[in-house]
């Protein structure tokens, strides 16, 4: 079978078992001093002729993958004796793995790349949305990243044609609700822009999903970022507010920054203090706060508000309240994988393990915080 279909590099954490359609490629802006997934690259439009046929490629492959459920008596199910047929006869490709993958996880989110898809033009857009539902009508979710510069410019009756062909959920990176911080890592928005774009998206009832990036203050924007940030959210309402924390990655314009003295990061303790003034102010109504990124420290930080604010606060108080050597134990745990939430240290394994490698580290006067970042930037 000789079929082809194209993806990106990145997708948010929550479309891990998203079909992945890519639309345009690379990142229009490519500016934030943070980022650097698209460094090098030209951003380009893909005609919808050559996203259409990616699409039917993806169809072709789904209908192989389910001729061969059928034929090794699987009924058409893509199940886990489908996947392992396909996985240790060697004889697939990976566009049909890919494929076969997504099918297995539902076949029911999609998920269109790359950084701001919805620079598209609308119609064009609605073309391959209506063409993805034609092609796979069980799907139920598609969602997009999009910038704030982007929703901002499209009226709501645009985002209510692009609904109505079948988008269901945008992710905004908002990173910071203050001027001064998006102006300092060049994200090339305002709050106010911000406010706009989330107030378009909502009022086209399309699901929002807004990125907040705890530390991109540094030490002193830290205050502001948060409160500032907590004033945009409750300005749009947002259906997911995401926690993304910031670690700076090697080779951007923000770890020149760092070098020059310009930005001084936080520590992880400061992140999360920041943490605590962001939810103290948020002022929502069935917002979700999730924290389903590897670089949070806290995956716990998780619930709808207002009914879960005080349950979310009472877990950055019991963070607070461990002892010095004992954060630093949680830290190592949740950097390295081994711990996943503060309760995980109540394993005793986990926390005698834990407790030698600090020992031991404290004892020969090592760093163990330049170790911790270490591991980070295999993260990124
Ligand atoms: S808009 Fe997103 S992808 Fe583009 S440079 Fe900024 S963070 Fe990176």
């Amino acid at each position: 079978m000789d079929c082809y279909f194209e993806q990106g590099p990145i997708r948010p954490p929550s479309e891990a078992t998203s079909l992945l359609i890519r639309v345009t490629r690379n990142c229009p802006w490519n500016k934030c001093a943070f980022c650097r997934t698209y460094h090098g690259t030209k951003f380009e439009l893909r005609s919808v002729e050559e996203v259409k046929a990616d699409i039917q490629a993806m169809k072709d492959y789904a209908d192989k993958i389910i001729g061969l459920s059928w034929k090794i008596g699987e009924g058409g199910e893509v199940n886990r004796s489908v996947l392992s047929h396909i996985y240790n006869q060697g004889l697939f490709d990976d566009y049909l793995r890919t494929v076969a993958a997504w099918l297995y996880f539902g076949g029911e989110n999609v998920f269109l790349q790359d950084a701001n898809s919805l620079i598209v033009k609308t119609h064009e857009l609605v073309e391959i949305l209506e063409f993805l539902k034609e092609k796979f009508p069980n799907i139920k979710r598609i969602t997009s990243y999009c910038r704030s510069h982007t929703a901002a410019r499209k009226t709501v009756e645009e985002f209510k044609q692009l609904k109505k062909a079948g988008l269901t959920r945008i992710h905004v990176g908002m990173e910071s609700g203050s001027n001064e911080v998006l102006a300092l890592v060049k994200k090339g928005v305002t709050g106010d822009i911000h406010v706009k774009a989330g107030k378009n998206i909502k009022q086209a009832d399309i699901e929002l999903s807004e990125y907040f990036m705890p530390g991109l203050g540094g030490k002193k924007l830290s205050r502001q970022h948060a409160l500032e940030s907590a004033k945009v959210i409750n300005a749009i309402n947002p259906d997911f507010i995401r926690l993304r924390t910031l670690h700076v990655v090697p080779g951007t314009a923000l770890e020149e920054m760092v070098k020059s003295g310009e930005f001084t990061t936080l520590s992880d303790d400061e992140v999360v203090r920041e943490i605590q003034i962001f939810v103290e102010n948020l002022d929502v109504r069935g917002a979700k706060l999730v924290s389903d990124h590897i670089l949070n420290i806290m995956e716990e930080l998780e619930g709808t508000f207002p009914q879960d604010k005080e349950k979310i606060l009472a877990s950055i108080e019991q963070y607070f309240a461990l002892t010095d050597n004992e954060r630093l134990m949680f830290r190592l745990g949740r950097r390295s994988g081994l711990l996943r939430k503060l309760e995980d240290l109540n394993n005793s394994d986990n926390y005698t393990k834990l407790k030698s490698v600090v020992d031991s580290y404290l004892a020969q006067g090592r760093n163990l915080d330049e170790d911790i970042i270490k591991i980070m930037n295999n993260y990124i």
